[in-house]
């Protein structure tokens, strides 16, 4: 059921818009009783000329479409037909493709959150089952120490889109960025720390199991981030104009 805060007009359902209360799924839905479903969360932005577009809306359609192949589920629909309607200890991998955003492996999410909140945190960061950092419960993960950022690879952890977008953002700032695995030590010992996700965006990071990260406030690379991935969300930088899907 959706949360107060999706609540919309109309819907897009099996090839139409539909009133948010009629979008109604039957109750033996296979998806509900085995957790089997693939999904989206995109974003839409206002632009500094008015126009809104969905932030890397065709990547996004891209991996629902990648998920779906992985899981070998068919998608009636194509990704240009999907694009225009309206808007709309992680696991191992021979378990579950973390390369797929499937409904299912949320759980391990939401426990991890819940145990995180119980804890006073505001978000869960989860290990692999050997030990390395993985990622957040719904966000993508970084760390910088003297200048040189890392985050996992892809191992443990869903291919962002903004994890992409800010690897791209650091290359052309010239910060070294390397995809490598670390133990939550590292973390620990890090200059600055950030995660990286479509609801999240850029959110800096001050402390892990009560150990303050750097100064405990984000550091100039993560500021710098920041600012260029919100130029990048508005249509404010032209070298990233691509990324936007006017709507
Ligand atoms: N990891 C997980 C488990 C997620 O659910 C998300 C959110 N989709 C991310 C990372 C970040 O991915 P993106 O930047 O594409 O939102």
């Amino acid at each position: 059921m959706a949360a107060d805060g999706l609540r919309t007009d109309k819907i897009w359902m099996d090839g139409g818009l539909v009133p948010y209360d009629q979008a109604n799924v039957h109750i033996l839905t296979h998806s509900l009783h085995y957790g089997l479903a693939v999904f989206e969360g995109m974003r839409c932005y206002k632009g500094a000329d008015g126009r809104s577009a969905i932030f890397r809306g065709r990547e996004h359609i891209r991996r629902l479409f990648d998920s779906a192949h992985i899981v070998e589920m068919p998608l009636p629909f194509s990704q240009e037909e999907i694009l225009k309607a309206s808007s709309f200890t992680r696991y191992h991998h021979n378990s579950l493709p973390p390369n797929a955003k499937l409904s299912g492996p949320y759980v391990n999410s939401i426990l991890a959150g819940y145990e995180a909140r119980r804890h006073g945190y505001d978000e869960a960061l989860l290990l692999d089952v050997t030990g390395f950092v993985a990622e957040g419960s719904g966000e993508n993960f970084f760390i910088v120490r003297d200048g040189v950022i890392r985050t996992p690879p892809l191992t443990s952890s869903l291919p962002g889109i903004t994890r992409a977008s800010v690897i791209k953002i650091l290359d052309d700032l010239k910060i070294p960025v390397v995809e490598q695995l670390f133990p939550r030590d590292a973390v620990y010992i890090a200059d600055e720390a950030f995660m990286t996700g479509t609801a999240a965006e850029v959110t800096p990071v001050r402390e892990l199991d009560d150990r303050q990260i750097g100064e405990g406030k984000p550091g100039p690379i993560t500021r710098k981030v920041m600012e260029v991935f919100q130029a990048a969300l508005h249509g404010r930088d032209s070298r990233y104009s691509s990324w936007l899907y006017y709507v």
